[in-house]
């Protein structure tokens, strides 16, 4: 059975000794941040996801979910581990104190869920999903439903799911069906059918709290071909009225749950809505008006859907961190024990019949990869997670804006890059494991398979890479990207010391070619928008290892920092500059490649006629 040991060190060092945080107390939340408050809260989370959600892991994925009956039953264990998950408080801990929760920073939230998600993404999805949901009803409910429905999910008492993919479009949603009709007391009723729908039906809580968009039709019933008439509402599984009694059974059914490739411990439910009692979020929409366009909308509450959206990517990507770092553990511990061949440079273990399988470059490549994509990608959520606390809440204006900016900007880029890297790394550490990794025993192949899913749901990988280079790159005349190149290049100037210069100088190359391909994107992605789309997944892995790059050399200045001072546990900072080695000399040089890639533009891509493929 596969082991997992919270990162807590890693978590304290990037917190306190990479960005410093303790200098920060203006931030909200800030000020309680110190060491043995947030020591304390990592180790407690750490204990509590290994030892009472790890263990049910393999046992959730062999059991699976069951639809039995109009019932869907969780795997054993699943129901007694979320009521303590609940009543230990990690459901909540980023919930304000008004509404019952621990009001910690998502500075700390973050940390947690990566240890959930390592210990059981698919136990660890049903309170992420809920998480989401209660946040868009705070944001967009009216007053009763922040008071008792919002609050119940936040107790833990019900859960949320955010329902928008149908059977016949995930992507692209202007094509949705589900249609909301208004009735005269202002509720609505909601009908179609959502597909794919993550703890869509379980056995955890009484109530499930169903957060969905649905078009509003015309006054003839038609409903329009885009997203002019899109909205968000919310559709508990069993009705609740404004004092927050739950009542009968609501018009929503589960039609089945999909048998699937992996996180079969989480129910994928169809839902079927017939005339379900909904009510819409959000401000009222306006009287239709045609727009310069002559398009009209009577669109409303998608803010609160979008920011729903927003916090599942980022969640997604530190999804794709946390399976990293299980796989990884687990795939050093069998590559030093794996007796296999001798080292070419002569037998290191002599006394045994082999040397163990770790003295091979080989599989040293594969640890480093699976190593530098767990902490390199941990990095990134931190350091994202930090910059959301200070768009929300510094002093100055600018200061606020200039975070909002690189956080949105980087947004896609955490959840394709880190999902592709915590796939692969996954992958890396089933091959350590060679045929064994293989068979179910050791269960390296759940990794991979649960992995897997990171790619695809919350946008798939593709559609990520395209919202950077359509939407976020030329977004105010490309403030965001200017300002974190600007971020970079500044610390490549400044870190001019002998110790660093050799993780600066691939940095610089880096940074260097993802300059040069952001200029040649915007002069000819808008000269031929296929351009943009043929280059949009080289040129987000690029960003992808450029800025994780900046994050490895700014990790070690601190660890260089923290190496001159002799601590005693020197070989954590010695192995960290290991680290950021390997991504300077493994990972960067990458960006030279996917730099000719992304200039060979698309007309090799596009000249085949689809009925020649
Ligand atoms: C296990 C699981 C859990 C899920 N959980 C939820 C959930 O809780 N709620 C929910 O609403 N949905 C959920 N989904 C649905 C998921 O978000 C969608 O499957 C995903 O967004 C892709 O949509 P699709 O499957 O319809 O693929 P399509 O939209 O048909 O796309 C197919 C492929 O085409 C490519 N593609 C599409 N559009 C473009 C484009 N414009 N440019 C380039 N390439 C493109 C992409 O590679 C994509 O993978 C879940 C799915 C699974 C399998």
């Amino acid at each position: 059975m596969p082991s997992y040991t919270p990162p807590v060190a890693d978590f304290e060092f990037l917190l306190f000794d990479v960005l410093e945080i303790e200098k920060h107390t203006d931030l909200r939340g800030y000020g309680d941040l110190d060491r043995a408050t947030v020591h304390d809260v990592l180790e407690g989370a750490g204990k509590f996801m290994s030892q009472v959600l790890q263990p049910l892991n393999q046992s959730g994925d062999e059991e699976g979910c069951h639809y039995e009956n109009g019932v869907v039953r969780t795997p054993k264990g699943f129901k007694e581990a979320y009521k303590a998950y609940c009543e230990a408080g990690w459901n909540r801990l980023g919930v304000p104190e008004q509404f019952g929760g621990a009001g910690l920073p998502i500075i700390l939230t973050f940390a947690v869920a990566e240890m959930g998600s390592s210990s059981n993404q698919a136990f660890a999805m049903y309170p992420g999903l809920t998480a989401a949901a209660y946040s868009a009803l705070l944001a967009t409910g009216a007053p009763w439903m922040r008071e008792h429905v919002a609050t119940k999910m936040i107790a833990g008492d019900w859960t949320g799911t955010m329902c928008l993919t149908e059977p016949h479009c995930g992507t692209d949603l202007r094509l949705m069906k589900t249609k909301a009709v208004e009735q005269p007391d202002g509720t609505y009723r909601l009908s179609g059918t959502k597909i794919f729908i993550s703890g869509g039906d379980h056995d955890l809580t009484d109530n499930i709290i169903h957060m969905v968009i649905a078009k509003i039709p015309d006054e003839n019933g038609k409903i329009a071909d885009d997203l002019s008439t899109v909205n968000f509402f919310m559709v508990p599984k069993f009705l609740v009225s404004e004092d927050g009694k739950m009542g009968a059974r609501n018009g929503v059914s589960t039609g089945s749950i999909e048998k699937k490739m992996g996180i079969k411990a989480n129910a994928t439910a169809v839902l079927n809505f017939d005339e379900a009692v909904a009510w819409r979020l959000g401000p009222k929409p306006q009287p239709k008006a045609a727009s310069a366009d002559g398009k009209t909308s009577s669109s409303a509450g998608m803010k609160g859907m979008f920011g729903m959206m927003n916090a599942a990517r980022l969640g997604v990507g530190v999804q794709g961190v946390a399976v990293a770092e299980v796989a990884y553990q687990n795939a050093v511990a069998y590559a030093k024990e794996r007796l296999v061949g001798r080292a070419l440079t002569g037998a290191k273990a002599p006394d045994k019949p082999a040397d163990p399988e770790i003295v091979h470059p080989d599989v040293r490549r594969m640890l480093l990869f699976a190593r530098t994509a767990a902490e390199g990608g941990r990095a990134l959520a931190t350091w994202i997670s930090f910059l959301l606390g200070v768009a929300s809440s510094a002093r100055s204006e600018a200061e606020r804006q200039a975070a909002g900016d690189i956080a949105d900007l980087l947004t896609p880029v955490i959840k394709a890059f880190c999902t592709d890297m915590g796939f692969d790394a996954a992958n890396a550490a089933m091959q350590v494991f060679g045929g064994h990794g293989y068979i179910r025993d050791h269960g390296m192949e759940q990794f991979v398979r649960d992995a897997r899913i990171n790619q695809t749901y919350e946008g798939a990988n593709g559609v990520q890479a395209l919202d950077l280079v359509g939407r976020k790159l030329g977004r105010n005349a490309g403030r965001a990207p200017f300002a974190l190149f600007k971020i970079i290049n500044d610390f490549v100037s400044a870190e001019t010391g002998e110790a660093i210069k050799p993780f600066i100088g691939p940095l610089k190359a880096g940074v260097d070619r993802l300059q040069d391909a952001t200029i040649w994107l915007a002069q000819n992605g808008m000269k031929n928008p296929d351009n943009a789309g043929a280059a949009s997944v080289d040129y987000l892995r690029m960003f992808g290892i450029v800025t994780v790059g900046f994050l490895w050399a700014r990790m070690t200045k601190a660890a260089q920092a923290k190496l001159a001072a002799k601590p005693a546990n020197a070989a954590f900072y010695e192995a960290k500059l290991v680290s950021a080695r390997f991504w300077m000399e493994r990972m960067m040089p990458d960006t030279a490649s996917l730099s000719e890639r992304i200039k060979a533009g698309a007309d090799g891509l596009m000249m085949l006629d689809a009925a020649n493929f």
